[in-house]
């Protein structure tokens, strides 16, 4: 066998094939010797190898789905139940081995194929894409313990049904464009004359089911409407419920997929009546959310440590625990990279059932890797993204300070690297991913894109290393 950097992990028998993935000239391909089904199946060209005839398959979208129909654990799946579920979005489509030799023997289920259609946009890739990449490092791997696949933060019916068409095992419906965030300031006395539009009937059960009651919760804690509250939470989220209600039973009811309810991108924190109400009137309309994610207080911004009180958020966290225990749910807490000093507040509250997304810690742990390995494409790429930040902030919510970041022209090479543990130059490489990999030379040639890849792929196993190490950091203790 002379082809390359073999991974021992990939070998599988189908029939009377075997297979494993193979790195020759620094391009990954999946070999297979004898015949059969899986031999057929897979497209590709005849290659003469010291242990025989065999054929040379790239890991292209088409392979991808024989593999998936060949062995049954290339395939997504829900959690079934699972307690730590862990969201880990790899936009470069580079990551997913490394998560994996992290959690291999953990008890931690990884929905590794996770992206927003706001990611596949920035990146140029499609569901297609980001499922096959996700199918590959699972073969890559031979990990044979089940996997997600989220399709994050979709808005649409149409959206959805994209998704699930492509095989996403879980469907975080992103309610934000029915959230009436424009009433939740207003003051009480003009919610009334709103709230009276509202259909009579309707009105009168929402005040039935929960006014003048108590509600426990358990584990301890209980939760009561006043009347202002209640009118507040109908107006502004009522619709919202409806549409996810609506989604839920036209195309995810009996369909093998994990429902998550998605209220986090507001202005305004979510409080814990305001979750029982919008999960409750879920439960009650029959379309159960396995995972719901409220707004938490203070800012989850991404890519850096939570930045808030956080007295007063785990004070309000296990109120939010508290409710999801009660509804049964899991709480899902959305821009999880990096919440450093927050998540033993997260595990020990949610007793570990809980999920956890992440995805631009694994971006900027790729950008490391090109800060060691090649610094000058580094500073370009730096330059680029400080010069494109005003673009990027349109559609990502940051504060960062560019006056923080250091001057890149001031520093060694060998200070790079750690130039992605300053807040404001971190946030600034996260939040310009999509500009930096779609960025063009004057003849339309990719200006980074190429370079970064190739520069990850000769550093493979520097950048499993380097996401074992940063989302190790993320796991309960
Ligand atoms: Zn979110």
């Amino acid at each position: 066998m002379n082809e390359g950097q073999i991974y021992w992990n990939s070998l599988a028998m189908h029939g009377g094939a075997t297979l494993f993935i193979a790195k020759n000239n620094g391009v990954k391909s999946l070999y297979v010797f004898g015949g059969g089904e899986a031999f057929n199946a897979l497209e590709g060209e005849a290659v003469t190898l010291p242990g025989g005839e065999a054929k040379r398959c790239p890991l292209n979208n088409a392979n991808a789905a024989a593999i998936r129909r060949l062995f049954p654990f290339a395939n997504p799946e829900r959690h079934k139940g699972r307690a730590f579920t862990l969201g880990l979005g790899d936009r470069l489509g580079l990551a997913s081995a490394g998560h994996l030799r992290l959690i291999r023997d953990m008890d931690v289920f990884p929905v590794l194929a996770q992206q927003s259609i706001r990611e596949l946009n920035l990146t140029g890739r499609t569901y297609d894409d980001v499922l096959s990449a996700a199918v590959w490092a699972v073969f890559q791997e031979g990990y044979r313990k089940g996997w997600g696949a989220d399709g994050d933060h979709l808005k649409t019916a149409a959206e959805v049904g994209m998704a699930l068409d492509c095989g996403f095992t879980m469907i975080t419906l992103d309610c934000s464009e029915h959230i009436r965030n424009d009433l939740a300031a207003l003051p009480d006395a003009e919610l009334w004359p709103r709230y009276n539009l509202l259909d009579a009937a309707e009105r009168a059960s929402l005040e039935a089911a929960y006014l003048g009651k108590t509600f426990p919760l358990e584990g301890g804690g209980e939760l009561t409407f006043s009347p202002p509250e209640l009118r507040r939470i109908v107006l502004v989220y009522l619709n919202a419920v409806k549409f996810a209600a609506d989604v839920y039973n036209t195309l995810l009811r009996g369909k093998d997929a994990d429902f998550e309810l998605s209220i986090d991108e507001t202005l305004t924190a979510t409080s814990p009546q305001a979750h029982y109400f919008a999960a409750n009137e879920l439960l009650e309309a029959g379309a159960a959310p396995v995972s719901v994610a409220p707004r938490f207080c203070g800012e989850f911004q991404k890519g850096i440590d939570y930045r808030g009180d956080p007295v007063e958020f785990e004070r309000e966290f296990s109120v939010h625990a508290g409710v999801a225990r009660t509804l049964g749910h899991k709480l899902s807490i959305h821009s999880g990279s990096d919440k450093f000093s927050v998540f033993p507040i997260i595990y020990r509250e949610t007793g570990g059932n809980v999920h956890v997304k992440t995805a631009g810690t694994n971006w900027l742990e790729a950008v490391r890797v090109i800060a060691r390995a090649r610094p000058e494409l580094f500073r370009e790429v730096f330059r680029f993204a400080l010069n494109n930040l005003p673009e990027a902030k349109k559609y990502y919510h940051i504060t960062e300070n560019a006056a923080n970041i250091p001057d890149i022209d001031a520093l060694g090479d060998a200070e790079l690297p750690a130039l992605l543990d300053q807040d404001d130059a971190r946030q600034a490489v996260h939040v310009t991913y999509g500009l930096i990999l779609s960025a063009k030379n004057q003849d339309g040639s990719p200006k980074f894109k190429e370079a970064i890849y190739a520069a990850l792929n000769e550093r493979e196993d520097e950048y499993y290393a380097a996401l074992a190490e940063r989302i190790g950091r993320h796991l309960p203790r």
